[in-house]
């Protein structure tokens, strides 16, 4: 297995996505699917092709209080660059006086956050399927020098079919090399990320190793009941020597992990000589035939109860708050220019 299938599988399996131009009046808001810091993502409707879709919608002025420019500009960029079965695909984006806004495919299964929490923890075969399409997806990132920087549950949605969409590209950037800035969250930093040392790609397959603990035994490997985080960053700088593995763990889990949670970034599995390939080759993922894996011909583990297009009833419900009264307001427009690259509409 190795980037070129990858390539393939870009080229072959994903209809060419052709830029539209969008503006909110286009789409009837149904409901809140989630919150971050800066907005919401609303299940809308096309009112053209009756089609479902998630909108982010991020407020400029919060953007810029919390120096999240770059980053947000980022987010939008890498999503426009990437398209990939396991990936969350961004059909455009638009802006108006306070929000920017960002059309992506309404990903129906929730988060695997929610279904891991409800499971307790998943059996072997389980995180190994979801731990799988996590490495296509994030080899085929790293093949474009995306480095993704976020990978937790959360971030990973369930399609109607059950496989992942990876979404939240809030820290996603381009990086051939190197960067230093401190972003994530905490139970899946790399101690690198911690000790404000320059770091790599790497990263992200450390966070793999995070990602796969917490799948088979519920939490993260260094949770701190109390969310302390100078414990956590403790336990995380002494490396995973340190962890504390259940005993019914599955001895090539636990090598996996080791290897991918390595403290020294040249010696983790993922960054060194044959790249993903020493992830893929791994003996925990002996029976993974990666090209049908690709190809979505696995059958996944688990299958959303969907009741049908546009039922959003995976998501948590949250309080409206009337919160799409304030988009297309025509106010002044203090942000505008720090989001060049998210085209301008009018309300209607
Ligand atoms: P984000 O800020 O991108 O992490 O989005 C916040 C939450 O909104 C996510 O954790 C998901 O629960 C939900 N969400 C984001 N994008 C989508 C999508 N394309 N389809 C369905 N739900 C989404």
């Amino acid at each position: 297995m190795d980037v070129q299938l990858d390539a393939r599988e870009a080229g072959q399996r994903i209809p060419q996505r052709v830029k539209g131009n969008y503006r909110l009046s286009d789409f009837i808001i149904e409901r809140t699917l989630g919150t971050g810091s800066f907005g919401r993502v609303h299940l809308v409707r096309s009112k053209h092709n009756l089609r479902f879709y998630a909108i982010k919608v991020l407020n400029k002025e919060r953007i810029v209080k919390m120096k999240q420019v770059e980053h947000t500009n980022n987010e939008m960029h890498m999503l426009e660059l990437v398209q990939h079965p396991f990936i969350i695909n961004l059909w455009g984006t638009f802006q108006d006086a306070s929000n920017l806004y960002m059309v992506m495919d309404f990903v129906p299964g929730g988060e695997l956050f929610t279904l891991l929490r409800r499971s307790n923890r998943f059996p072997d075969p389980v995180a190994k399927f979801y731990a799988a399409e996590v490495a296509l997806a994030l080899n085929h990132l790293h093949s474009l020098d995306i480095i993704y920087r976020d990978l937790k549950p959360e971030n990973i949605l369930l399609n109607h079919d059950g496989h992942i969409k990876v979404a939240d590209f809030g820290f996603a950037k381009l990086c051939m090399t190197t960067t230093w800035t401190l972003c994530g969250t905490p139970d899946y930093l790399a101690p690198e990320v911690i000790g404000q040392q320059r770091y790599n790609k790497s990263v992200d397959w450390y966070a793999l190793g995070v990602l796969i603990f917490e799948m088979l035994s519920g939490l993260p490997p260094f949770h701190q009941p109390d969310a302390n985080p100078v414990q956590l960053y403790e336990k995380i700088t002494h490396g995973p020597a340190y962890i504390r593995f259940p005993t019914a763990f599955n001895a090539n889990a636990t090598d996996l992990i080791m290897k991918l949670m390595e403290s020294d970034p040249s010696k983790r599995y993922g960054n060194m000589r044959h790249g993903a390939g020493d992830v893929f080759a791994h003996p925990w993922f002996k029976e993974v035939d990666w090209d049908k894996l690709a190809a979505r011909e696995i059958t996944a583990p688990y299958l959303p109860k969907i009741s049908g297009d546009g039922d959003a009833s995976a998501f948590d419900k949250y309080p409206e708050d009337n919160a799409t009264a304030a988009y297309g307001v025509p106010v002044p427009d203090l942000f505008g220019e720090e989001f060049p690259d998210f085209e301008y509409t009018a309300p209607s």
